[in-house]
């Protein structure tokens, strides 16, 4: 498969959508972003890098982040996790309080922001500084030793995290937050404000590609029934409101975010990862979907 001349392709036919869409602004920061930019890469597991575009620009991972700290807790906590976190699809918007009630704290998902909450939970009695852990785990995943979380997006998101401090609040009511909240909070927003490129976040997802083998280290981080479950859940949590139609459309296991990425994995042969900050209704970048829709149609790699 010519994946760079498809990658090039792709950008061409999606040269009229990209600055389409509207750029997150309910965090300030993040409404600095132009929407213009356009970035798309795919790694294979031998390490291959094709890229086009906005690939290597470093942008805010935002819920992308929920994917990773899912492998972290899941990997500290093991099958005990899902006592304190669902696994179906939530229906509900991704900051969405309403189901909590009825459901005695326990969030959907783990890629919901409650879920998520909870995710930081478990991070912050794991490890002293859970942000460094976070930020470590990505470097040793991604292969590259320069990420980091952009300090002014944390802040503009903690400073306007109430509906965040709610959910937070309401858990820790009903016991499923265990740590004070505030601290909770901070390491969540700083997960939410890595900054990395698409080419590392498609080299990080290989692991998923690959059963739960990092390809360039030869580590084994899951074991690959763990790596299987959390494909299943990108595939039916993994973009929002809207993972039945982006099923439906792509066919991929992904991961958003509302800084306009979208983290994709074909099983067993690569990682893909597409970047461009305007956003459809659901929160899904708006150039990102019809480029995965693309992908998967131009390729007929989809898991279906
Ligand atoms: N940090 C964002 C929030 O908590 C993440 C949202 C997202 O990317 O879905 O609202």
């Amino acid at each position: 498969m010519d994946y760079q001349a498809l990658l090039e392709q792709i950008q061409h036919q999606l040269q009229p959508v990209i600055g389409q869409g509207r750029v997150a602004s309910y965090i300030p920061e993040l409404a600095k972003v132009s929407p213009h930019h356009f970035g798309m890469a795919v790694v294979e597991l031998d390490g291959t890098v094709h890229a086009v575009g906005d690939a290597r620009v470093p942008f805010s991972i935002q819920s992308i982040s929920k994917l990773f700290t899912l492998l972290m807790a899941f990997q500290c906590e093991g099958d005990a996790l899902w006592q304190r976190v669902g696994r179906e699809p939530s229906g509900n918007p991704f900051n969405s309080l309403v189901q909590l009630e009825h459901e005695s704290g326990i969030p959907r998902n783990p890629f919901i922001n409650a879920g998520a909450l909870v995710l930081a939970d478990i991070l912050c009695t794991r490890f002293a500084v859970p942000e460094n852990a976070v930020v470590e785990f990505m470097r040793r995943l991604a292969g590259e030793k320069d990420i980091q979380y952009d300090r002014r997006v944390a802040r503009s998101e903690r400073d306007t995290a109430h509906r965040n401090a709610a959910m937070a609040y309401f858990m820790r009511s009903f016991g499923n937050l265990r740590n004070p909240v505030p601290q909770v909070l901070d390491a969540y927003c700083r997960h939410c404000a890595i900054e990395m490129n698409c080419v590392d976040l498609a080299r990080a997802v290989l692991v998923l590609a690959n059963r739960g083998v990092v390809p360039h280290s030869g580590e084994r981080l899951l074991s690959a029934s763990a790596a299987k479950r959390v494909s299943a859940l990108m595939l039916t949590c993994g973009t929002y409101d809207a993972a039945g139609d982006f099923a439906f459309r792509v066919g991929l296991p992904a991961k958003s975010g509302v800084g306009g990425g979208i983290l994709a994995l074909v099983p067993g042969e690569c990682g893909v990862c597409v970047w461009s900050p305007g956003l459809e209704p659901s929160g899904n970048s708006l150039a990102g979907s019809l480029a995965l829709e693309t992908f998967t149609t131009l390729t007929g790699r989809s898991i279906f």
